[in-house]
């Protein structure tokens, strides 16, 4: 078999890839580990940001989106019994948020490639990418089937194998592990969260996410390396309520059952560069950050236009360049990215050393977001990052 562009993986890095490329008349195949009732019923991400709706609505996948998604454009801090809104919406020039969970955009992209007639192989599982250098990459599946591929683009998540097909020198992996891990939860609600609320307390960040009308996910920061079975389900609903509520319980919603409880080790990581001859990386296969800011998916979906725009480019144009510039372009995003998320990151913890007097930090952390709800630059540059309005 031979195809254009051969695409490891059908989360939303591969499916956007995909879908982009049928529709300019590049021949793609995505092969997928996984069967089609898992890759669409796997709850992750939820906020859906600003560029990303552009983009997919440019391509003319976000007709469900725009009409099931609830939008938002503010969020809450809570911090020594204050509670802090910032009014992102109005400091990024009315830009918005879209709620909108992973697995409802997957089933999308999914059904948009089999209307065109190009679905992905589910229960496929690529074994090895080789030949990258050579004049045709191949893809080799442990279901015995070999596609002969022009490119190659490794999709397939933090733990797949397209990485392992770089040479051993010349590519660098940036990890960085923090002083903290986060229990994730997903949490049955009484109503809906209305929107984001993010507590800095004395005993911990906590987090809360509007996920739909019955379902909201929850962080709670735990000491690092902690395990998850130190964290029985009336612990999770005490905690987050002692450290979400502080003082206003009306701020969050009663927790019933908890169905997803899962310990998140914090840490991030990028490789570099992004393409070694006929094999590119995108999505959480290139990197992988905290779910603070809520920026891997976007980033996955980033990736996947630049790639396809790269891709178009060469195939059909004959023109190298977008190509050429494909790593450093997706890197220099990555980058501003994860500036951002990490200074979240500092903003919501507390540190660990014994030293610091956590009253003067929880201080300095209320005047710090307070500058975020008050007009001015600081206002504007939070607001445009933490929205993903494109504008740096
Ligand atoms: P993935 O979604 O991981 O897809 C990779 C695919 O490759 C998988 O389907 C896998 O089965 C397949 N695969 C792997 N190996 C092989 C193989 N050998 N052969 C074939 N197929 C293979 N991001 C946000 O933007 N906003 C959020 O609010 C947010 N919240 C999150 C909450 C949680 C709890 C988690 C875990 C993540 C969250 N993220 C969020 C991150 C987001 O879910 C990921 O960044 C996103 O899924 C990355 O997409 P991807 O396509 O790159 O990789």
């Amino acid at each position: 078999r031979r195809t254009q562009v051969g695409i490891v993986g059908a989360g939303p890095a591969g499916l956007a890839l995909a879908n982009a490329l049928t529709r300019q008349g590049v021949d793609c195949v995505v092969l997928e580990r996984a069967s089609r009732v898992r890759v669409e019923g796997r709850q992750r991400a939820g906020l859906v940001e600003d560029r990303t709706v552009r983009w997919l609505r440019s391509q003319g996948l976000a007709d469900r989106l725009l009409v099931e998604a609830t939008r938002h454009d503010w969020c809450d801090f809570r911090c020594l019994g204050h509670t802090v809104r910032v009014d992102y919406g109005a400091y990024s020039g009315g830009r918005q948020h879209y709620v909108y969970p992973q697995q409802s955009l997957v089933r999308d992209l999914v059904a948009t490639l089999e209307k065109a007639g190009s679905p992905p192989f589910f229960s496929h599982t690529v074994r090895a990418v080789t030949n990258i250098t050579g004049r045709r990459a191949r893809l080799e599946c442990e279901e015995g089937m070999e596609i002969e591929c022009d490119y190659v683009v490794g999709c397939d998540g933090f733990r797949g194998i397209s990485r392992a097909a770089l040479p051993a020198t010349g590519h660098r992996v940036h990890n960085r592990r923090y002083p903290y891990d986060w229990l994730t939860v997903l949490a049955e609600v009484d109503r809906p969260a209305e929107g984001v609320r993010y507590a800095v307390h004395r005993a911990g960040f906590a987090g809360m996410m509007p996920r739909g009308p019955r379902l909201s996910r929850f962080y709670l920061q735990c000491p690092p390396g902690e395990p998850v079975t130190a964290w029985p389900a009336r612990r999770i609903v005490a905690e987050l309520r002692t450290r979400l509520a502080d003082g206003d319980p009306a701020g969050v919603p009663a927790i019933g059952a908890l169905p997803e409880v899962r310990m998140l080790r914090m840490h991030s990581s990028v490789l570099t560069p992004l393409r070694h001859g006929r094999l590119l990386l995108a999505g959480d296969a290139a990197h992988v950050l905290t779910p603070s800011g809520a920026k891997g998916m976007n980033l996955a979906i980033a990736d996947a236009a630049a790639a396809a725009d790269a891709l178009v480019a060469r195939l059909r144009d004959g023109d190298e360049g977008p190509l050429a510039g494909y790593s450093a372009a997706r890197l220099a995003d990555v980058r501003r990215v994860l500036g951002f998320s990490e200074w979240l990151l500092a903003l919501l913890h507390l540190p660990a050393d014994p030293a610091a007097d956590p009253a003067k930090e929880l201080a300095e952390r209320l005047a710090t977001v307070r500058r975020l709800a008050t007009p001015g630059a600081r206002a504007r540059a939070f607001a445009h990052r933490y929205v993903g309005s494109g504008v740096r």
